[in-house]
């Protein structure tokens, strides 16, 4: 989608710190990290949220969590958290759907 922009990052039209990318996937550092190790990891094709993995759309969700268990692996993080915003009222705020990999510090329960 020409203005999305985790598209244009899949585009390379625009920078990132890339630390993962397969034929299907993108992962890059978050801008504004929440944690020592925060990773997005994203769909190279659009898809606007997780609620539209479905049908055809959902073959790429086990190559999203590969792509965070690989990456977890590499970053030795023994524990770690995946979150998935949907909705803004869930906190989303770019429509390109990603997996924040977050590590590196403890973190509580339930989320905010
Ligand atoms: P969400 O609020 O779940 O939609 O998450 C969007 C995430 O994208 C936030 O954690 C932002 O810090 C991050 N973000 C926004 N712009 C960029 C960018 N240009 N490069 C990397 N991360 C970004």
């Amino acid at each position: 989608m020409d203005s999305c922009l985790f598209c244009k990052i899949v585009r390379k039209e625009i920078p990132a710190k890339i630390v993962y990318e397969s034929d299907t996937v993108l992962a890059f550092e978050d801008i504004a990290p929440a944690a020592p190790v925060h990773i997005l990891i994203i769909p190279k094709k659009h898809i606007a949220t997780v609620a539209e993995l479905t049908g055809d759309e959902a073959t790429v969700s086990g190559d999203l969590i590969q792509a965070a268990a690989e990456i977890a692996q590499e970053k030795e993080l023994d524990d770690f958290r995946v979150v998935v915003n949907c909705g803004e009222k869930a906190g989303q705020s770019v429509f390109h759907v990603h997996f924040h990999l977050l590590g590196g510090r403890d973190f509580s329960w339930p989320p905010g």
